[in-house]
């Protein structure tokens, strides 16, 4: 390959989404000189360039910056969901990002994607990336993967997974996001309470908007049933009966997400998918007679594919006994949101059954877990239903962040090492940008000390963090607004009440 330049960093950040952007300026903070290669011309991901933009997870740190600063251009619409999510303006999202990576010191390149690396005795020596000046290296002490699909650590050799085992390996569902302009949400409101007063049974286990997809099916508009709620995000500086809203809601199935020729199908049956629904909503749903497509996110919607196996694997029961570790850098507190693998009438997985000791976890009664097999169509589930208790949380550890057998290499965002399911807390925006923040910092700190990152004392890293502003102490309410919703635990947006065990 012909390399036009080589470059020399303390820190290769590979990747500008919400890890990235939070590693690079957290690395960079402690004075060292960083470089952050971002594939597209613009940062923060599937949180911007992916219409996703509502930050679920715990919000500390650099996020709690980026918030505070988009809140004071009223760029945050505050959501009640736990207290904790707040939803942003994803286009003055990428300038805050790219506002703070330039304070910080950061040196940015845009369209350049890392496609290789060198690897002597376990450990990177350098990494090939190309962009429009054609390929180039980069020489790094430190270099942090958080690319999302674990681009850097595939190239390196280091052993990931991809998707469930128990699903065959398919990922979780899809999601090409969309943005409907002219939307009244005052009248849709209005017309979904009405159809709860008028149909108590129904809206007891189901929303108005599945009802309405079930009738769009039937009139022909909608080619298959789209999902079980409603998973619209609306944007700020919108009208309520003039609103813009991004719609998160149509879902492809049976994916394998790191496939080239796989992508590409799901990225054209979304299209196709989002043609029949704006069709849809103008002909049939209150309130959105007159919307229209007013874009498509940059970044179609996979929300998993590789995961890389570090030196400790985050499983599900990790985040519904709400395990602590003595070198978390990270603090989760929610419950699990699986898309389904295979169906889109199920929508959610938002338990796991366990069998042995459920510490204070919510276990449903007897009866329930047979009636849910179904959502489990590869596997019978073995033992009982079992959910997160609200307001404990669970940790995670460093070592989620340290592949196997490689050094020098941390690895942040959705990308750590978890299962698919534990990964309903390692990929939210909330903890992607901690995990970053975290790798940011450890890189930094593994200079300093002139140790392996995989050697670093995690005390340490954690004093560093917890005085950087990352929830790490203390409760989680400490940190959290409380809302109305909170004795009730509404389990994300599709109100599934939990009994106590
Ligand atoms: C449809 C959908 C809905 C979701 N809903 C929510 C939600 O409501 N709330 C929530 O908190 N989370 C949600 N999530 C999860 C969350 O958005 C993501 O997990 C999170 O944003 C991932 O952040 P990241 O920085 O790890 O990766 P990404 O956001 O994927 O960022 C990776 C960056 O690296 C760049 N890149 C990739 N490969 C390379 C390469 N080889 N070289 C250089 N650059 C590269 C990409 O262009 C991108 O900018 C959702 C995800 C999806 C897909």
């Amino acid at each position: 390959m012909n390399i036009t330049k080589e470059y020399k960093y303390d820190v290769l950040v590979a990747g500008g989404g919400s890890a990235g952007v939070a590693a690079g300026i957290a690395a960079a903070r402690r004075g060292h000189r960083v470089l952050l290669l971002e594939a597209r011309e613009s940062l923060g991901g599937y949180a911007t360039n992916g219409y996703v933009h509502g930050i679920d997870g715990v919000i500390s740190g650099i996020g709690a910056e980026i918030v505070e600063e988009l809140k004071k251009t009223d760029d945050v619409v505050p959501k009640t969901r736990f207290g904790m999510n707040v939803v942003f303006d994803p286009e003055k999202g990428k300038l805050c990002m790219e506002a703070k990576l330039l304070k910080a010191g950061v040196r940015i390149l845009y369209g350049v994607t890392v496609i290789d690396c060198e690897v002597q005795d376990g450990r990177i020596r350098k990494v090939i990336a190309f962009g429009k000046s054609g390929a180039f290296s980069v020489e790094a002490k430190v270099y942090i993967d958080a690319t999302g699909d674990a681009d850097l650590a595939r190239a390196a050799k280091v052993p990931y997974e991809t998707g469930a085992p128990e699903y065959a390996g398919l990922n979780m569902s899809s999601t090409q996001v969309f943005r409907l302009s002219h939307v009244n949400r005052k009248k849709y409101m209005e017309a979904d309470a009405q159809w709860r007063l008028e149909n108590p049974q129904e809206a007891a286990k189901s929303s108005y908007m599945a009802h309405m997809y079930r009738e769009g099916v039937k009139a022909g508009l909608l080619p298959y049933f789209i999902f079980p709620t409603a998973l619209f995000y609306p944007l700020p500086h919108t009208d309520d009966e003039c609103a813009d809203v991004t719609v998160n809601s149509s879902h492809s199935i049976y994916c394998r997400s790191d496939d080239t020729e796989d992508r590409t199908r799901q990225i054209i049956e979304q299209h196709q998918s989002m043609l029949c629904m704006e069709r849809f909503f103008r002909e049939m749903v209150p309130g959105f007679e007159d919307c229209y497509v007013a874009n498509i996110a940059p970044m179609h919607g996979f929300r998993e594919t590789r995961r890389i196996m570090g030196r400790y694997e985050m499983t599900d029961s990790d985040i519904v006994l709400g395990r602590k570790f003595d070198d978390a850098v990270c603090r989760f507190a929610g419950g699990l949101d699986v898309h389904h693998p295979t169906s889109r009438e199920h929508g959610f997985i938002r338990h796991t059954h366990m069998t042995g000791d459920t510490g204070n976890a919510f276990v449903s009664e007897a009866g329930t877990p047979a009636q849910e097999v179904g959502i489990h169509n590869f596997t019978v589930p073995d033992g009982p239903e079992v959910r997160p208790v609200p307001y404990d949380w669970c940790e995670i550890p460093y070592r989620c962040l340290l592949p196997q057998d490689v050094e020098g290499l941390l690895v942040a965002g959705r990308c750590i090492s978890a299962s698919t399911a534990a990964s309903s807390g390692t990929r939210t925006i909330g903890s992607c940008l901690t995990t970053g923040q975290a790798a940011g910092t450890a890189a930094a700190l593994s200079i300093e000390e002139g140790v392996d990152p995989s050697c670093l004392d995690t005390a340490q890293l954690r004093r560093i963090l917890i005085a950087d502003g990352v929830s790490l102490e203390g409760k989680i309410e400490d940190v959290a607004e409380k809302s109305e919703d909170d004795e009730l635990y509404v389990s994300f947006l599709d109100n599934v009440k939990i009994r106590k065990k």
